[in-house]
């Protein structure tokens, strides 16, 4: 796709794909990812200008509906919506009627009511965004349903590794940690296979998802306990965050155990570095300074953490855009 100026992005892309609904990563396939992540490279550049406003979404309505904690995406879907001139209103559950009772259909349906165009929803049930888009007319993206999935992180994710690694056909990317409570790597591994990269997940035994062996099998990725083993031949190390909050046992002895397991410390740095000096090291944040991820890792040059914030908005422009902007032209 040749790249295209402001002008053009304010009118309907070439290649867009027709999808209503963003609801898992399973719903785009290589061409759509493709075309996300080449119009999120343009938005990127609105991020440098003095005026940081597209028209293209004037008179669209974008509710970011939020019933689970966050600050990355919730802020960088408002800021997206904002940037390209839609009107955004954000609801939390804290402060809205479901603090009172009220059902999350009959909330839902109260706020596509008012004339909403699309609705990004975060929720603590797995599957709670293909139910809403079931009750809604409005355009619906996932912006992370339970242990499910979170399908624009591994956009932002595929995207923000891109920029570094190049294309991630036949890279090797390695997906650390806490697996079992993570939406991230779901959403992760689809995109990432989906765009032909190579993956190894990693974790202790207690933290890989049950049934994840016969998806390994079939899709043909690898799954390992051994972090040291899987570092040299990694081009990307995504570290997953210790999801306490989802936590309902000992899933390790201790914090100090599980850093010696499999935590990015500084001497696994080193080796990475070593094997690798173009590797790359991602976090979707928060982080957990100091147990899944040492404050060398996190902060050096290798590090996307920061890199994957601002991709995030862009992201989150380019999927907007691609589900609302021109919509009256599909059939
Ligand atoms: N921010 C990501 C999510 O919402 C990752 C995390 O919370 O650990 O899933």
């Amino acid at each position: 796709m040749s790249p295209t100026t402001a002008a053009t992005l304010e009118t309907p892309p070439t290649t867009r794909h027709t999808k209503r609904h963003l609801l898992s990563s399973a719903d785009l396939d290589r061409d759509q990812i493709k075309a996300i992540l080449d119009t999120a490279a343009e938005m990127h550049t609105v991020q440098s200008r003095e005026v940081k406003k597209l028209p293209t979404l004037r008179g669209r309505t974008v509710v970011n509906l939020f019933f689970e904690d966050s600050t990355r995406t919730r802020s960088s879907f408002e800021i997206a919506g904002k940037w390209l001139s839609a009107d955004v209103i954000n609801v939390s559950a804290k402060g809205s009627s479901t603090s009172k009772g009220e059902s999350l259909r009959d909330t839902v349906l109260t706020i596509a009511a008012m004339g909403v165009d699309a609705l990004v929803i975060r929720h603590s049930a797995s599957g709670a965004a293909h139910q809403v888009a079931q009750w809604v007319d409005a355009h619906v993206v996932n912006a992370g349903d339970g242990m499910h999935e979170h399908p624009t992180q591994a956009l932002l994710d595929a995207y923000s590794m891109q920029q570094r690694l190049g294309d991630l056909e036949g890279r090797h990317v390695a997906i650390v940690g806490d697996l079992t409570h993570s939406r991230v790597v779901r959403s992760n591994l689809i995109t990432l296979r989906t765009l032909g990269a190579k993956v190894t997940l990693v974790a202790p035994p207690t933290l890989m998802p049950s049934g994840i062996g016969a998806w390994a099998a079939s899709d043909g990725f690898e799954l390992s306990h051994d972090l040291d083993a899987v570092l040299p031949t990694a081009d990307a190390v995504m570290m997953l965050r210790v999801q306490r909050e989802r936590m309902s046992g000992g899933f390790f002895p201790t914090a100090r155990e599980y850093t010696v397991g499999y935590g990015l410390t500084r001497p696994r740095l080193e080796t990475l570095t070593r094997a690798n000096p173009d590797a790359v090291i991602c976090h979707p944040g928060p982080m957990n300074r100091g147990l899944e991820i040492a404050a060398d890792a996190a902060d050096a040059a290798q590090s996307l953490v920061l890199d994957q914030v601002s991709a995030g908005v862009a992201v989150r422009m380019s999927v907007l855009y691609h589900l609302l902007s021109g919509e009256e032209t599909q059939s």
